[in-house]
């Protein structure tokens, strides 16, 4: 909700500073009618990054680690939007092996984040809000405990909270996805090695008055504030909480998911037995319930280039299967113009809130093959299992 809070703020301020200046093109009455939202609908940034292109070196036949990259209510529009506005090209597109992921929850046909990431972490449908629990609320194996009781070293990195229902999904079992404090206090119980988010708040402002952060260091953790500071870290348990609540939106927030996906796949990667590692691009949702293009696109553009990070270690390492997909669509986007020389997008919008359709699935490495065509969410879930049994 806060989020939602910060964008009436700023959408006020928007519209106060349009009747001031009296912008042409973007006059009151267009920017009010709904059917033209041209301020909000355009992105006019053009590209500004070169796609780099691996070969997966000496693939083994299964993976030792994974690493698996959900940009949060990024559909094919979200993507093709960047991939516009990015001159005609993405990370992603060194991906061959691709499918679909069926998002439904096990109490609607629209699913949320909570019962969407539980799914993908416990391989399960469960209901909207769950975290890490069954229908009956009762408490599920997640693929980074599985991983973590192995042996291998195991990571979460945000752009949310560290505590928001996403990166939740692969840590606690709560009934509900507002339960921040338990969440964050779920951290405590785990052996995770590197966690970098948002969140201090649920960390040190709590109503139980413990100081969780406190009781990190004392565990060995290294909690760190300052992504500048983080990226500096090379050996260790790290606890990197970059935002009192959410990190600010692109472009505001400048270089944070990119450091921090590198410097968890660093530390990690020290592990003899393998990692698993998920990463979240957790506002391409927030920006696309706001039917606010630019956004869409600074997001999803900041998201492929932390996939390529990914991709740059998998390609060398050949044990690494990167996944990257999404929880769900989020605003009913679709495109309605661009020009790849320019990179403008016209981006139109059917929904404020998320929507029913499948989302792509985009695999790269040992086991890629095994995600291919229609599949349901939860199998994700299981397959990544599987592979590290
Ligand atoms: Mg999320
Ligand atoms: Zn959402």
């Amino acid at each position: 909700m806060k989020y939602c809070q910060r964008y009436s703020i700023s959408l006020i301020f928007s519209i106060l500073v349009i009747c001031c200046l009296n912008l042409p093109g973007y006059g009151q009455e267009e920017y009010k009618d709904p059917k033209n939202k041209a301020l909000s609908e355009v992105y006019t940034g053009g590209p500004f990054y070169q796609v780099q292109y691996f070969v997966l070196q000496n693939a083994k036949r299964k993976p030792k680690n994974i690493i698996l990259m959900i940009g949060d209510g990024m559909g094919l529009a979200q993507i093709y939007s960047a991939m516009t506005a990015n001159g005609g090209h993405l990370f992603l597109e060194n991906f061959k092996n691709c499918g679909f992921s069926k998002t439904y929850s096990s109490d609607n046909y629209i699913t949320d984040s909570a019962a969407g990431g539980t799914a993908l972490s416990c391989g399960i449908k469960t209901y909207n809000g769950a975290i890490g629990v069954d229908p009956n609320k009762n408490s599920v194996p997640n693929i980074r405990e599985m991983a973590e009781k192995k042996g291998l070293k195991t990571g979460l990195v945000s752009t949310s909270a560290i505590t928001h229902a996403t990166p939740a999904s692969f840590m606690a079992h709560v009934s509900s996805r507002g339960s921040y404090e338990d969440i964050a206090a779920d951290f405590l119980k785990s052996n995770i090695d590197v966690f970098i988010g948002g969140g201090v708040k649920n960390f040190e402002e709590r109503k139980d008055g413990r100081n969780l952060s406190r009781e990190l260091k004392d565990k060995g953790y290294q909690v760190i504030y300052k992504i500048s500071d983080i990226q500096n870290v090379k050996s260790g348990k790290l606890a990197g909480l970059t935002a009192q609540e959410h990190n600010v939106p692109m472009p505001e927030r400048g270089e944070m998911l990119v450091p921090a996906t590198q410097t968890a796949i660093d530390l990690l990667s020290q592990g003899k037995k393998g990692f698993f590692l998920m990463v979240e691009g957790s506002e391409i949702d927030f920006l696309a319930h706001e039917n606010k293009t630019p956004g869409v696109v600074l997001e999803t553009l900041d998201f492929d280039r932390a996939i390529g990070a990914a991709l740059k270690f998998a390609a060398s390492d050949g044990e690494t299967l990167v996944i990257v997909t999404a929880d769900h669509e989020t605003g009913g986007m679709t495109i309605n113009g661009g020009d790849y020389k320019t990179g403008n997008v016209v981006g139109k919008y059917t929904s404020g809130e998320h929507t029913g359709i499948a989302v792509p699935v985009f695999t790269f490495g040992p086991g890629a093959d095994q995600f291919t065509g229609f599949m349901e969410n939860t199998d994700i879930g299981k397959k990544m299992m599987k592979l590290l049994r």
